[in-house]
Formats: C-alpha cells, structure tokens, sequence
C-alpha cells in the first residue's frame, strides 16, 4: 500500500538532501526535477482520493444492501406468521406455539387451557351477503377478539372460520370468563360491513390440560374440538368445557 507515494517521497528527501551537500549545482535542474516530483506526487494523490471515493461508495451500498436484507427479513417473518386475511396469528404460529405451551405444561404439571373457537352458520354470511363480506366479518370477528387476548396469550386463525386461543397459566374457572367474555363481546354488537349490519355468534370448546389424560398435544387439541362440537349440537352460541356436564 502506496508504495508509490512512499519511492516519490524518498526521491524528494534525497534531491533536497543533495542540494545541501553541493551548493554548486544548478538551482534550475534541482527546482525541475523537484516539480516533477511534486506533480508526480500530485497525481498519485488524486488516484488514492478517487479510490477512497470508491471504497466509501461500495461502503454505503453495502449498508444500504444490509438494510434491504433485514427489512426483508421482518417482512418474510411476518407473512410467516401472521394470517394475510385477519392479521392475526396464522396456523403454523399457532401449532408452534402450541407445541412449546404443551411441553411446558407437560413438564411442569402447569395450568394450560384451550379454547377452540367456531363461527356459527358462516356458510349463510357467504350465501347471502357473498363471500367478500364473509371475508370482511372474518376480518373484523378476529380484530375484537385479539383485542381481549392477555399477553402471555397465543390467539390465530386455526383454519376456515376457526380460531384457536391458547392460554397458559390459566386455571379453567378463568379460562371459561375469558371464553364466556369472548362470545358476549362477538355477538352483543353487530359487524358493520358496508351497508349491511351482521349479527354473528360463535361456539366455544374449551379444555383443560390434564396430565393423566392428555398424554400427547393431539389429544388434548381434540378435547377442545370436541367441545366445540357440543356447543354446536347444543345449539350453538354457547361455550363447552370438556368433560364437564351442563
Ligand atoms: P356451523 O355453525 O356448523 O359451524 O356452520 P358453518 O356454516 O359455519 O360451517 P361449515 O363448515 O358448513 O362452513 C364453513 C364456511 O366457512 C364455508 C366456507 O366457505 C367458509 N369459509 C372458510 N374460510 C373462509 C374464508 O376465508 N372466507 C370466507 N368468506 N369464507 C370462508
Ligand atoms: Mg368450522
Ligand atoms: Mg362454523
């Protein structure tokens, strides 16, 4: 690096120590080759200062480039998780979370509960309202619920017009409030989609972990589903806890 510059500087040096020693030589020769140094010193200067110029360019690419990367990231992260129609949580989040809230509860005998969610006759919405209002009350159904959901609290679309909330921590006398709080909240005021205001209901499953009966993740997940089913055979609009008789 700048060998150059340093064998111009060396020529300098040794001419201006030269002229010391013979005060006879000519101070025209001396004062030429002096200049020509300088200029060649000049030059050399210049094509160092354009490839610093260079260099700080590629720098800032490369930082602008790192940037794009992580923006992309996040962005790539959020589709991966988060459900392009209701923007809440999407399925593969759902099961991941499940899975690590499982394995807790499993290891630790800590209070786990779920709470499966269906909405009631959501074909009818579609049928008679079409299907992008469907979308719409599935849209503004998830945003009022989200707004309940705790922190600790894990809330996504399972699937279709199913929702999946899982609590952890949570003993089942305080998971059937939440759940109870949740389909009041659904259906005491209607959704305003457009010039059409639509009432919608919900059933709820609800099941709690139980280490002697829930021995994998399936099978606890069932329970909820199957009390899901109940509500529904009960005439929906209802929440059911697993297990426990009217
Ligand atoms: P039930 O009370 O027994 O749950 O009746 P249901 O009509 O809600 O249940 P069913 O399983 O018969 O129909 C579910 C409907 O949900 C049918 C399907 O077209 C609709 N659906 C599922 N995903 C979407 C979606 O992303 N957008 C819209 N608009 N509709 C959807
Ligand atoms: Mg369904
Ligand atoms: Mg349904």
């Amino acid at each position: 690096m700048f060998k150059a510059e340093q064998n111009v500087l060396n020529e300098a040096q040794l001419l201006i120590e030269q002229d010391r020693a013979s005060a006879n030589e000519s101070v025209d020769a001396w004062r030429s080759a002096y200049i020509a140094l300088c200029d060649q010193f000049a030059s050399l200067l210049r094509d160092s200062m354009k490839l610093t110029a260079a260099g700080d360019l590629s720098y800032r690419r490369l930082i602008k480039a790192k940037e794009e990367i992580e923006r992309l990231n996040r962005e790539n992260y959020h589709l991966a998780i988060f459900d392009s129609l209701t923007e809440v949580n999407n399925r593969y989040y759902l099961m991941d979370q499940y899975g690590k809230e499982f394995a807790k509860a499993l290891r630790h005998d800590s209070p786990l509960a779920l709470i499966l969610i269906d909405l009631d006759h959501f074909k009818q919405i579609n049928d008679e309202f079409g299907h992008q209002v469907g979308d719409e009350v599935l849209r503004s159904v998830s945003q009022r619920i989200k707004g309940q959901v705790r922190q600790q609290d894990t809330f996504g679309r399972y699937g279709g017009e199913e929702f999946l909330l899982i609590l952890p921590g949570i003993e089942v006398a305080d998971a059937a409030l939440v759940a109870e709080k949740i389909r009041t909240l659904v259906s005491a005021d209607p959704f305003a989609i457009g010039v059409h205001k639509i009432t919608i209901t919900i059933s709820l499953g609800l099941a709690q972990f139980s280490s002697t009966r829930d021995v994998n993740r399936d099978v606890f997940l069932l329970r909820a589903d199957q009390a899901m089913y109940e509500a529904k055979i009960r005439g929906r609009n209802q929440m059911v806890i697993d297990g426990v008789s009217p």
